[in-house]
């Protein structure tokens, strides 16, 4: 029977066990035969990657995105309300190469300046978000004179026919060209879908899981948890209300005006981007609007900016109705194609530049918490500088260091120890 072929259980005492063990090893059988070979491995203790979390779909948020899974980074973006909803879907788009040199921007924004020709390249950017190379001026107008004006100045565009003066070239097609600022950015996240599998979510990020001081994972409103290795904040003007950041550095919110005219005769307007020192009528001091003819025919006009507090929500943003009406007045002065009647108002809107206290972006690690890192603070300049702080910010996070940008002057780490402003 089966039973009895069994050893009876006196057989395994331990020290039997321990002495047919020595028996074993003190005399070998085969002293020829290779030695067994070595258990395999136990599975690696390392948990799997869990990819990296960025923080809102503006302009920063999506170059990062982009330029992060183009380099093989899971990249899940996260935005509170729609993408390119904020600044970066209504500014104006314009850029420029060398207008930083001689600060601390000089390199970032040359180096974005040809990002943005070679992105425009590979995503046909011509067609599919309004990239052109541009000329550029710099003028002044007098409201008060539009009356009785009749001399032109010399090799002023024919469809700026108003009150003008001291006419310079300030950009050349070399060195000034423009996007439309919120078809870049969608454009640039379809892509970063479509090819490189970015996932987008909608939802609020409400805060960033820190364990043992390196970042695990982001929290959403309603609760839920996105595990991440790593977690970038491109957060815009709202980063001022993120403590994470707020307790190490100020980020405040200027908000800006703008207005889109459609004009009756679209082919009349040349792509001259102008910069104005504009005098009202009723006097004081001169303004500095800017205009911004687009390839679709449109005319966009910026201007008239002061500090206010920004609303929790980007949808909620409105604009202060007597800087609006300041802009519909300098374009119908600067241009006979753009009074009413002869142009449509379609667009009348306010966002905010996100702004620090030294006027420099911040761009890196946050000290201190492995793993979290911030970009913000791009002020005037972030449709510009989208795309190298995103490629920089990828190289940063996967290669542990930037080649594209030396992000040094740009670390979170200036403001540590620092007083900060209220
Ligand atoms: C009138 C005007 C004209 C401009 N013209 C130019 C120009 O010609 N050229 C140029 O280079 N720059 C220009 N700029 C500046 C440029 O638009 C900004 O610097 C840039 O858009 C900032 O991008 P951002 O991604 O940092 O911020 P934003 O575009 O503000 O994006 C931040 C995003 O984060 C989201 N978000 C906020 N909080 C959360 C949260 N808790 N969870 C999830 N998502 C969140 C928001 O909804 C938003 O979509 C202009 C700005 C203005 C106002």
């Amino acid at each position: 029977m089966l039973a009895t072929s069994l050893p009876s259980p006196t057989t395994f005492t331990l020290s039997s066990l321990l002495q047919t063990f020595k028996k074993t090893k003190t005399t070998p059988v085969h002293c020829s035969s290779p030695p067994p070979p070595p258990p395999p491995p136990p599975p690696s203790m390392d948990p799997q990657p869990k990819g990296v979390a960025v923080c809102g779909g503006g302009v920063i948020g999506v170059c990062t995105a982009y330029f992060l899974a183009k380099k093989g980074a899971a990249v899940t973006l996260i935005e509170k309300s729609s993408v390119a909803c904020a600044a970066s879907g209504k500014s104006g788009g314009f850029l420029a190469l060398d207008w930083c040199d001689g600060g601390p921007l000089s390199s970032l924004a040359r180096a974005s300046f040809n990002l943005h020709r070679s992105l425009a390249e590979e995503l046909n950017g011509t067609e599919s978000y309004g990239y052109r190379p541009l000329t550029t001026l710099s003028l002044t107008i007098t409201e008060s004179g539009k009356q009785g004006q009749s001399s032109r100045v010399q090799n002023l565009p024919s469809w700026v026919d108003g009150p003008a003066r001291d006419l310079r070239a300030i950009g050349s097609t070399e060195t000034t060209a423009q996007v439309h600022p919120q078809m870049f950015t969608k454009t640039l996240l379809s892509k970063a879908v479509e090819k490189y599998g970015v996932e987008v979510v909608i939802g609020k990020v409400e805060s960033v899981g820190v364990e043992e001081g390196r970042v695990d994972s982001v929290v959403l409103e309603g609760g839920r948890v996105i595990e991440s290795d790593s977690v970038v904040l491109a957060l815009g003007p709202w980063s001022g209300k993120f403590e994470m950041l707020s307790s190490l550095f100020r980020v405040y919110g200027l908000r800006a005006h703008s207005i889109v005219l459609e004009p009756k005769e679209p082919d009349a307007i040349t792509p001259h981007a102008l910069f104005l020192s504009y005098y009202p009528a009723q006097g004081g001091k001169p303004m500095d609007p800017e205009v911004y003819p687009r390839p679709s025919g449109e005319v966009y006009l910026c201007g008239m900016s002061s500090e206010v507090e920004v609303p929790e929500d980007p949808e909620q943003i409105v604009g202060d109705p007597e800087s609006l009406e300041v802009l519909k007045r300098v374009a119908s002065t600067v241009s006979s194609h753009l009074v009413e009647g002869e142009a449509r108002l379609k667009v009348e809107q306010a966002c905010f530049l996100p702004c620090t206290d030294d006027s420099v972006p911040v761009i890196g690690e946050i000290p201190g918490v492995k793993g979290c890192y911030v970009a913000t603070g791009h002020n005037c300049w972030g449709i510009l500088n989208g795309p190298a702080t995103g490629a920089a910010m990828a190289e940063l996070i996967v290669d542990g260091q930037s080649t594209i940008v030396d992000l040094a002057g740009f670390s979170p780490a200036r403001f540590v120890g620092r007083r900060r402003k209220s």
